[in-house]
């Protein structure tokens, strides 16, 4: 599976033919070459498209995160920065990883309650 950067989605590349003429040579003797290109916009396709790790759908392989989970991330960490910093400095000295985690994400909630 391919990324089309054009489109923002992965695509199923179709080839395309293309003719190099030479014709410094001889006008009379081209190359063919197949290029792969998106069946949607016809740009070639070089970016390989892989998936979220997060849910699944696919994205272009250069970022860790789809766009929307990378969106989501950058809100539940700011979050999380922000309760460790003014709400469980203290806490976050003495809990163990686990019970920090397990503390942010009730945050989170009550967050959204408000
Ligand atoms: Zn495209
Ligand atoms: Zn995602």
């Amino acid at each position: 599976m391919y990324w089309c950067e054009y489109c923002q989605k992965a695509e199923e590349p179709v080839q395309k033919r293309e003719e190099q003429y030479h014709d410094e040579v001889d006008t009379r003797n081209y190359e063919v070459t197949y290029i792969d290109v998106c069946p949607d916009c016809g740009h070639e396709l070089y970016l390989t498209a892989d998936e979220c790790p997060i849910c699944g759908e696919f994205k272009d392989a250069r970022h860790d995160f789809c766009h929307d989970c990378e969106q989501s991330a950058k809100i539940v960490v700011s979050y999380a920065i922000d309760a460790l910093e003014n709400r469980l400095p203290d806490y976050a000295k003495s809990a163990s990883t686990n019970d920090l985690i397990d503390a942010l994400i009730n945050e989170l909630y009550d967050r959204k309650e408000e």
